[in-house]
């Protein structure tokens, strides 16, 4: 097994659960995998594919996956194609007569044709197994139910002999278990991988307004020049807008979301993946049809409304094993309007829970990874040591008088106001709301003026956390005491607030101390974990080796990861290997690619030794 993972695939060892997966398939039975984004989950059924007789059938939601499977299959030299309405008539024509033929280790087909097909050529061919990828999408409970699923079931009973396989990065306990039920899985194993992605860094960045966020994802970008990275935010319009905002400081950027022609999303997509834009504004549609591999990063625009579709478009970036980076805007109008949505949507308490849980990610005070583990059900027993609150843990104060200055001001309302009114009047300012109701007349009024309105919201989002108010999204977003804010009001009890970072923000204003305080942090990040590209010469091999990796994707028509992941690119930087032996050597070069790739880059190599 160990053999034909190097000789295909490139890779030396096996990722956790793939050796145990791929044996229990190989013995013919039902498996249910579960395994985070870029945990390794194609290999699990590729492998046995091609150690057992026959064509597994794999069956996939979205054009774009299978092709992408097909052609990373095919540059290893593996017998694989997809049979989709994408290929002309004599294509499929071809494709049926290799079926037959048995010629195929691999056959990618979409729910509808698999079940159009299942009385007539599935017969006529020697299936080795069944493969049904991204599996939660055939239950109602998953985040992306698609009717064509719901039919799958059937084959269990038709095909008694072939084993299924369901794999999905969706952990859900509920969306699990329907899993299993609806494909009539004949006891499944389950294997259920961490769900654990050091790569990936955690930050959250809190009350930004619009243009300190445009600011700040300008600078993110341009510190990082060149490479992939998506924007996810709430609306078309943003992502327009947003993209825009990019294109004028002179980023290579475009936008994507479902309103656009179909066509014209293909090509965004396309040029996303050639490498030929490295930024996409995109909404919550873009992604799930996308294995590119070296995604480096991930920003949320808007806080997103559950964990589970977090943690799936974070887990977009660093695919290849590579350091990822994602960041996440968080303010209290996203809240707010998501609340709304939640208490509005068909399941309400379902979709409050999961924004509750979200927000608890967002607005946490220790460890984020610890949080999302938790989410799935993984304890951990360390601090990541890799999110803003390990690097930067919040520093905490007594919070009490504040606390009952916001508090006081709600009461004397009489519960009838928002945030906005209620930091108007804290902060004295003599708005219309006040006016109009006379709550300059007050005793309240001003008593706040010291605090900036930004760090009003803040500390009353926080307020919001400690369960000391709460917001009445029936009535006009109104915010009422709860009890454990009267005990603080009351002075029964003190309260904790965290101090504001306005560090960073300052910095984004002020070049050089950024640039000052990006060193230290860079040298920070040197010291944990060492970067190939620490010098000048080793960074003019890495681009010149990623331009001949363009350059031969271009000549095939292929996405450059497809070739060459950029693990493989740092491999190379770092080894420097000159012969063919060497360059095979390389973990993700297999046989096919030793062969064929080998020569050019040796011969580029040579002149950095
Ligand atoms: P998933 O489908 O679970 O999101 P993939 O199957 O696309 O993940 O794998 C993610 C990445 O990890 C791919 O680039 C793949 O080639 C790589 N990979 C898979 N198995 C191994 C392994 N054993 N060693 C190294 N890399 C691996
Ligand atoms: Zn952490």
């Amino acid at each position: 097994m160990k053999q034909l993972l190097k000789k295909y695939f490139g890779y030396e060892e096996f990722r956790p659960l793939q050796r145990e997966i791929i044996t229990h398939i190989t013995e013919g039975k039902d498996t249910l995998v579960l395994m985070p984004t870029g945990g390794g989950k194609s290999v699990c059924y590729q492998l046995p594919a091609l150690m057992m007789t026959g064509t597994a059938v794999v069956v996939s939601p979205l054009l774009s996956l299978m092709r992408d499977q097909v052609e990373a299959l095919k540059a290893n030299n593996i017998a694989a194609a997809a049979l989709c309405s994408m290929n002309d008539d004599t294509e499929n024509l071809i494709i049926r007569q290799e079926c037959r033929r048995g010629e195929l280790k691999l056959l990618y087909i979409s729910p509808e044709r698999v079940l159009a097909e299942a009385e007539g050529m599935l017969r006529e061919m020697q299936i080795s197994l069944f493969a049904i990828d991204e599996a939660h999408c055939i239950s109602q409970w998953g985040h992306d139910f698609r009717p064509e699923y719901t039919q799958l079931g059937t084959l269990r009973e038709r095909f008694p002999q072939v084993p299924v396989v369901a794999l999905t990065a969706t952990a859900d306990k509920v969306t699990r278990e329907d899993i299993a039920k609806q494909l009539h899985l004949r006891e499944p194993k389950l294997f259920l991988a961490s769900f654990d992605r050091p790569n990936l860094s955690l930050d959250v960045k809190r009350g930004f307004t619009r243009k300190e966020k445009n600011l700040a994802i300008v600078e993110f970008i341009q510190e990082r020049a060149g490479s992939s990275g998506i924007v996810y935010c709430q609306s078309r319009k943003a992502t327009e807008e947003l993209a825009a905002v990019l294109q004028r400081a002179g980023i290579k950027a475009t936008f994507y979301h479902a309103g656009m022609a179909a066509e014209r999303r293909n090509n965004t997509q396309d040029d996303f993946i050639n490498d030929r834009i490295p930024v996409v504004c995109a909404t919550v549609a873009f992604g799930m049809g996308i294995d590119k591999s070296n995604v480096r990063w991930v920003i949320h625009y808007n806080l997103p409304k559950s964990i589970e579709s977090f943690y799936q478009e974070i887990g977009r970036a660093g695919r290849d094993g590579l350091p990822g980076e994602t960041l996440l805007f968080y303010s209290l109008e996203d809240l707010i309007l998501l609340k709304k949505f939640a208490e509005e949507s068909g399941q309400q308490e379902i979709n409050k829970e999961r924004l509750d849980r979200m927000q608890e990610y967002a607005e946490s005070s220790i460890c984020r990874r610890r949080i999302l583990l938790s989410y799935f059900g993984e304890e951990s027993s360390h601090d990541c040591g890799n999110c803003d609150v390990c690097r930067n843990p919040p520093l905490k104060f007594d919070g009490t008088v504040l606390v009952q200055k916001a508090l006081s001001g709600i009461v004397r309302c009489e519960g009838k106001v928002g945030f906005r009114t209620l930091i108007d009047l804290l902060r004295g300012s003599l708005s219309q709301e006040v006016s109009e109701h006379g709550y300059h007349r007050l005793k309240t009024f001003g008593v706040g003026r010291d605090i900036p309105a930004r760090d009003w919201k803040d500390y009353l989002l926080q307020m919001l956390q400690l369960g000391y108010l709460e917001i009445a999204y029936d009535d006009h977003n109104h915010l009422r005491v709860t009890e454990a804010g009267r005990e603080v009001l009351f002075g029964r009890q003190t309260a904790t607030l965290v101090t504001i970072d306005r560090e960073e923000r300052e910095l984004l204003y002020n070049r050089k101390k950024r640039t000052a305080a990006k060193r230290t942090k860079e040298a920070k990040l040197f010291k944990s974990e060492p970067t190939p590209l620490n010098t000048r010469d080793t960074e003019q091999l890495f681009e010149a080796l990623r331009a001949l990796r363009k350059q031969l994707a271009d000549e095939e028509v292929l996405p450059p990861y497809i070739v060459m992941s950029d693990k493989v690119l740092h491999l190379l930087c770092q080894h420097r290997p000159t012969s063919i032996e060497a360059f095979g050597e390389i973990n993700g070069i297999g046989e096919y690619k030793k062969k064929k790739y080998g020569p050019q880059f040796i011969r580029l190599i040579q002149q950095f030794v």
